[in-house]
């Protein structure tokens, strides 16, 4: 008798899901107007020009994809990209639903990969894309983080003396401040950002810093270097600021396999005036006495999903 109740309570359930996916969620879907269709699942993160790191992930994941919201953006590709002619995006998207719905649906109960920012394990991260590029193994889905940060997170822990020293955030990320503060208690760290104003120093230009000279023991800048028009004067500031034979550790979105650096005549859609190769590190060298790139993905676990060639440099000054 309870063997048949169940057996109904799963068949009722399996009604209720194909329900969803293949009546409800269409009409819904037909209904939309192209003006609130903004749920998308792309790298969608905010526009801006300037020098603010393109997004600040905080702890909150966009959760574990699963049949029903895969099918749902596989909908949204079609009628946003394929309807409309955005074929590269099209295929992109296609082939980031392809690797969610493998990982998340049919390998849902694996734990291949964990986040040591909030702990979480599962198959993957979430893979997205833009029109340009793949972004594999990429957000953690409870918090976030993507490979700069879980690189990171470690990386800070030991490379950071925890000890009475002060450290200045560019752009701080809710991630690696949780990180900061309950590992490295002892150093005393404040935030600065060009547009946020929660932070300790609001509308601080780094390319014309008010601070003293040789404030600070170490600088954290993540991801706003390529969003600065004059990069030269921005590595100059953050050397005057920095005490003698103390630590910036910069990083920065780029191809690193490759030499030279792009300049953009105009900025790109995330804001970027450039795209970074290695030769960044002869410009880092004429501001500091020693310049240092690590792969976080040679010094993190693997299943930490952090890219290859995705380079931390720790200049000192
Ligand atoms: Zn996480």
């Amino acid at each position: 008798m309870i063997d048949s109740f169940s057996l109904l309570a799963k068949l009722l359930s399996n009604v209720f899901d194909i329900y969803i996916l293949y009546v409800k969620l269409p009409i819904r879907f037909l209904k939309m107007s192209p003006t609130n269709m903004n749920d998308s699942f792309e790298n969608t993160n905010e526009k801006n020009i300037g020098q603010k790191s393109q997004s600040n992930p905080g702890w909150k994941g966009k959760g574990v994809p699963n049949l029903k919201s895969l099918s749902y953006q596989a909908l949204i590709n079609f009628k946003r990209n394929l309807l409309k002619g955005n074929m590269t995006l099209f295929l992109n998207n296609i082939k980031a639903i392809h690797t969610n719905m493998s990982a998340f649906v049919l390998k849902k109960n694996q734990k291949n990969v964990i986040c040591p920012c909030c702990n979480w394990s599962g198959p993957a991260f979430i893979t997205s894309c833009n029109s340009k590029r793949m972004n594999y193994n990429s957000n953690c889905p409870k918090c976030d983080s993507r490979s700069r940060h879980r690189g990171l997170s470690k990386f800070l822990e030991q490379t950071l003396e925890n000890k009475d020293l002060n450290l200045l955030f560019f752009a701080p990320e809710k991630i690696l401040m949780k990180i900061l503060n309950d590992k490295l208690e002892h150093i005393t760290i404040q935030t600065t950002d060009y547009y946020s104003t929660d932070v300790d120093f609001p509308n601080e230009d780094i390319q014309g810093l008010s601070f003293k000279s040789e404030s600070f023991d170490y600088i954290l800048c993540n991801h706003v270097i390529e969003h600065v028009p004059n990069d030269d004067l921005a590595f100059k500031k953050l050397s005057r600021i920095l005490k003698d034979n103390r630590k910036a550790i910069i990083t920065i979105p780029g191809d690193y396999h490759l030499n030279a650096t792009i300049e953009f005549k105009q900025t790109d859609a995330n804001g970027h005036f450039r795209h970074y190769g290695l030769d960044v590190i002869d410009k880092m060298k004429s501001y500091f006495s020693d310049v240092n790139a690590t792969d976080l993905h040679s010094v993190s676990k693997l299943e930490y999903g952090v890219r290859q060639n995705d380079l931390v440099f720790i200049c000192t000054k």
